[in-house]
């Protein structure tokens, strides 16, 4: 797909070129005549265009960025250690397991905003 308004055709933090997708809505434009755009790929990083701000807003986050990395490392940390904690703790079992489906829940929603 050709895309007029996004020429980012890498990710800058990992050089990736390989494109997951891409979408416009090229049939439904702007009252500017202009239209949004994205494109992802497949490192998760994004380009999208907003026909409201008139530019290409950066989006997503790479998996493959040192930054990323680290911070799913620290957040594995973390994780190993409340867990550490609650089998410490002198509470029951059940309460225990409660506490371990809230971590595991925690777990389950490793995604790293963009705002960190
Ligand atoms: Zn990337």
């Amino acid at each position: 797909m050709i895309l007029k308004f996004i020429k980012e055709t890498t990710c800058p933090d990992c050089g990736c070129k390989d494109i997951y997708s891409e979408k416009t809505l090229r049939h439904d434009p702007h009252s500017s005549g202009k239209w949004a755009e994205t494109r992802t790929f497949v490192c998760g990083k994004a380009f999208s265009f907003s026909p409201n701000f008139n530019k290409v807003i950066e989006k997503g986050t790479c998996i493959r960025c040192k930054f990323y990395i680290n911070e799913r490392k620290r957040r594995s940390i973390a994780l190993t250690k409340i867990r550490g904690l609650v089998s410490d703790l002198k509470v029951d079992e059940e309460f225990k397991e409660k506490l371990y489906l809230m971590i595991a829940d925690i777990g389950s929603c490793f995604y790293i905003s963009e705002n960190i």
